[in-house]
């Protein structure tokens, strides 16, 4: 079953923690037990499971990014949001989780980001829950 969550963001970057929608998703498609792969469609965001009791981590995260990949710089691309683009493929535009009594599985502190770094946008991630092979 593929399932849409479409999330408005504010600032040019950010991570919206969406576990509850991904939760919401795996519930809708009543699979007991399988796989659930969430998958941004754009080239500059990118989904990350990383911890979310803490905000703390989330800043550290946003932080140590713009140290590796300064917001000014020598970029070519035109359209002037290479910093975006290259965060989002250092992320990665997917994550990948277990579905087991109809629920994820996530560590005891993980949630599921969505990460935004050229906001404030539209964004659209797809859901698709697989069931085990019988
Ligand atoms: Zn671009």
């Amino acid at each position: 079953m593929l399932h849409r969550i479409n999330i408005q963001t504010k600032s040019r970057v950010e991570f919206q923690d969406i576990t509850s929608q991904v939760r919401n998703a795996i519930a809708k498609s009543s699979i007991k037990s399988g796989i659930c792969h969430v998958v941004t469609l754009h080239t500059t965001s990118a989904i990350t499971v990383n911890e979310n009791a803490d905000p703390d981590v989330v800043k550290d995260i946003i932080d140590a990014l713009d140290s590796v990949v300064p917001q000014q710089a020598q970029y070519r691309h035109r359209e002037g949001n290479s910093p975006a683009h290259i965060k989002a493929s250092i992320i990665g535009s997917s994550a990948t989780l277990i579905v087991e009594d109809g629920t994820l599985l996530p560590g005891t502190w993980q949630g599921i980001f969505f990460c935004e770094f050229d906001g404030p946008r539209n964004r659209t991630i797809l859901v698709r829950v697989m069931p085990d092979s019988p």
